[in-house]
């Protein structure tokens, strides 16, 4: 930490840094920037930051981020209500709608199971994933857990659960994206491919 800076910088310096990707010397220019900024940007952006736990909340349908009750896709109408796409968090979900191939809905886990974390199935959003699945709207799952060993585990697992409580068809995401990949982080071309071609 350079000891340059006045006590206020600095202390903004080193909360900038805790970002992911934020290394101490682009934390010093960011604030640094910050500091040439307008008073006016400066409080707009502070409310923006100050405001996001008010402002988003998860989807009550499918856990999505919202700034309502609902998340986009599950307000949008033209979305098919017969493809259910399970992930484990809602921020690989930009990474699948970039892709533009996949028009049904999504179900966010929340995680997935991870015995050695204590992550067991009753931590994941699963009742409300059987609730939905409840009727005849929905035909197809597509288990969209990251290729590795805690998310074949947790497909596996939901491919089990789901063989008594639906009739509809269960698939796994084609595993063209790189096993041990982080999905959150694939690029959206591969991931429409591998949805696609599930
Ligand atoms: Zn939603």
């Amino acid at each position: 930490m350079s000891l340059d800076y006045p006590d206020a910088l600095t202390e903004l310096i080193r909360q900038l840094a805790r970002l992911p990707g934020v290394g101490q010397r682009s934390a010093e220019r960011l604030a640094l920037a910050l500091l040439d900024w307008e008073e006016d940007r400066l409080r707009t952006l502070a409310e923006h930051i100050g405001a996001l736990r008010q402002r988003i909340h998860p989807c009550v349908v499918c856990g999505n981020l919202a700034d309502g009750d609902r998340c986009r896709v599950c307000a949008d109408p033209r979305r098919d209500q017969g493809l259910l796409c399970v992930v484990e968090h809602s921020r690989q979900i930009p990474a699948i709608e970039k892709g533009g191939k996949f028009q049904g809905l999504y179900h966010v886990l929340g995680g997935r199971l991870a015995p050695l974390e204590q992550v067991e199935a009753e931590d994941l959003n699963l009742a409300s994933l059987y609730a939905r699945l409840t009727g005849d709207t929905v035909r197809e799952v597509i288990l969209a857990t990251s290729p590795d060993i805690e998310g074949e585990a947790t497909a596996s697992y939901l491919a089990e659960e789901l063989r008594g409580r639906f009739a509809g068809l269960v698939t796994r995401i084609a595993l063209g994206v790189p096993v041990g990949s982080d999905l959150s982080y694939a690029d959206s071309t591969t991931l429409g491919h591998a949805i696609s071609s599930r």
